[in-house]
Formats: C-alpha cells, sequence, structure tokens
C-alpha cells in the first residue's frame, strides 16, 4: 500500500535535468518592479478608488493598512472579506458567517464549525495543507480582479498584494512564518500569450513587502492543461495531474507559501502541493486574493 502511494506521488510531479519551459529566460518580459515604481512616479496609484474610480479621501486613518491608501472606504466597506469562522484549512466561511454579502443559496451553505473548525471538505486528507484567501470573488473587487488577470492591469498587483500580506499578518505569529514564496506558473504558451504571470507579480510584491524569498524558477507547468473555468468541478483535478514540476536545484524547503490570484476547488493548488510533497516538502499554504464560493 506504502510502496502503491509512493509511486502514485512520483508520478504527480515529474523531476526534469533542466528547465523544459525555459521561463527562466521569460521571467518578467514586461514587468519589474523597478519600472512600476517608476511610473508610479509619474501616474500615482493613490489618486482614485482603483474598484469604483471615485475620489481618495484627502488622509487616510494612521492606523489604515497600506492597501487602503488606494481604494475608496465604501469600496472597503463592500467588500466580502473572509473572517471569522472560516475553515482552517480552505477558507470557505463557515455557516454563521454569511450576511448579505454572500447571497449564496441555502444548499452550499457549509454547517457550523467542528471542533477543529474545519469544513466537511477538508476533513479528507489532502496535501495542501492551507488555503487563505483575502475575500469572496464577489462584488466589488471581482470586476478589478478579472482587469488584473486579462486585461493587462498590472498595476493592481501591489494593491492585492498588500491586501494579502495583511491577511497573512492577521494570523498568529508561527502561521506567519516560511521558508520560501513560490507562485502557481503558466504553461510557457500561455505566458507567451498573456505577457505576464498574474501570480508571479503578487508573489514579488509579497516578496519584498514580507520579507520571505521567492523563487520564481522553482515550479514549471509542463502540460499544457485546460482554463479552468471552463471546466466543471470534477473535471478540474483530472486536468492538472501530473502538469507540474519542479526545477532540478530546488531545495527540500520546510514551509512554503504559494501565491495565486484566484481559489476554486483548490485542484490546482493541490497538483503543486502533491508535487512539492513528493520532493521533501514539510507544509504548503497557499495565499490568494479571492475565493469563489463552489
Ligand atoms: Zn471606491
Ligand atoms: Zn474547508
Amino acid at each position: 500500500m506504502s510502496e502503491m502511494r509512493k509511486s502514485n506521488k512520483d508520478k504527480s510531479c515529474k523531476s526534469k535535468k533542466k528547465h523544459p519551459s525555459g521561463e527562466s529566460s521569460i521571467k518578467e518580459p514586461f514587468f519589474s518592479l523597478y519600472r512600476e515604481a517608476l511610473m508610479e512616479l509619474f501616474f500615482p496609484l493613490n489618486v482614485y478608488c482603483h474598484i469604483c474610480k471615485g475620489p481618495l479621501p484627502k488622509t487616510a486613518p494612521t492606523s489604515a493598512a497600506a492597501y487602503q491608501a488606494y481604494l475608496c472606504p465604501f469600496c472597503i466597506d463592500e467588500i466580502p472579506w473572509i473572517e471569522e469562522p472560516y475553515c482552517k484549512k480552505c477558507s470557505i466561511p463557515l455557516f454563521e458567517h454569511l450576511t448579505e454579502h454572500t447571497p449564496y443559496p441555502e444548499e452550499i451553505l457549509r454547517p457550523l464549525p467542528s471542533p477543529k473548525d474545519l469544513c466537511p471538505e477538508c476533513r479528507a486528507d489532502s496535501p495542501l495543507d492551507r488555503n487563505l484567501s483575502v475575500c469572496l470573488y464577489e462584488k466589488p473587487l471581482k470586476k478589478a480582479i478579472y482587469a488584473f488577470k486579462y486585461s493587462d492591469k498590472t498595476y493592481l498587483a501591489r494593491i492585492f498584494a498588500l491586501m494579502m500580506a495583511e491577511k497573512l499578518r492577521s494570523l498568529p505569529r508561527e502561521d506567519q512564518a516560511f521558508d520560501r514564496i513560490l507562485s502557481v506558473p503558466l504553461h510557457k504558451k500561455r505566458l507567451r500569450r498573456r505577457g505576464y504571470n498574474q501570480a508571479d507579480l503578487l508573489a514579488k510584491y509579497l516578496s519584498t513587502e514580507l520579507k520571505i524569498p521567492y523563487d520564481p524558477g522553482a515550479l514549471i507547468r509542463i502540460k499544457e492543461t485546460r482554463t479552468m473555468n471552463q471546466l466543471s468541478k470534477s473535471q478540474r483535478s483530472p486536468n492538472v495531474r501530473d502538469a507540474f514540476s519542479l526545477s532540478k536545484s530546488f531545495p527540500k524547503t520546510e514551509k512554503i507559501l504559494l501565491i495565486d490570484d484566484i481559489y476554486t476547488t483548490g485542484a490546482t493548488a493541490k497538483a503543486i502541493a502533491a508535487c512539492l510533497k513528493s520532493h521533501g516538502t514539510g507544509h504548503i499554504t497557499m495565499l490568494s486574493i479571492a475565493r469563489v464560493m463552489l
């Protein structure tokens, strides 16, 4: 049985002798933090709210988190933040928390928290130890996240990364410590088409903000998978099976913070986590901007 499990694990992550995607050479074709900083000198980000395009207050409260310099108080109030109680593994809000911001039908509401604060789905074993999401993938942030991902609004990476950093800082200190940041990679063909990987941009800012080293070339997407938003829940795991590889030089690492923009079923995160665990990683937490309620 343990042999079988081992061989399955090995299959989930194909070790490569060299980077087959050549991603190291196309790491940042259109984006660098320096270029973005220079752009901000001429086009400051804190002129209008990046959700409603309305004016920002002249002065933010001194206790405000850094992202509040870029969003108006009205929009901040409208965001369906994921707050306690939520599942400690996948961040799905548990029954009591659902408010008028989360108009989901009764049948998908989760029951009250178990003693370990896990939703029913997360009581089964998973290679991914935890997903943390800032808010639900709903109005008013949904449009901005979509524009960030598909319409070249790369400057939003900084604001989203500040929100994600704040989420991490809200946790107990021991849950904030990571050895390394990785981001969910795109296949090289999709990266060429899009010109940037939104998860990579977030990871760069988070690395600076959290002072945790980021290894952009460690994970490689070796299989060209179908776009997940075209697939049903049950089609997602098979779509990303064997899709990821680790660079040969990646060291055995204890705690990894994996970055992506949106968490839906966790199929991608779990495929990557299986790959990392087969190479000896101890613990993997995913951090995403938004979580879809599926
Ligand atoms: Zn606003
Ligand atoms: Zn859960």
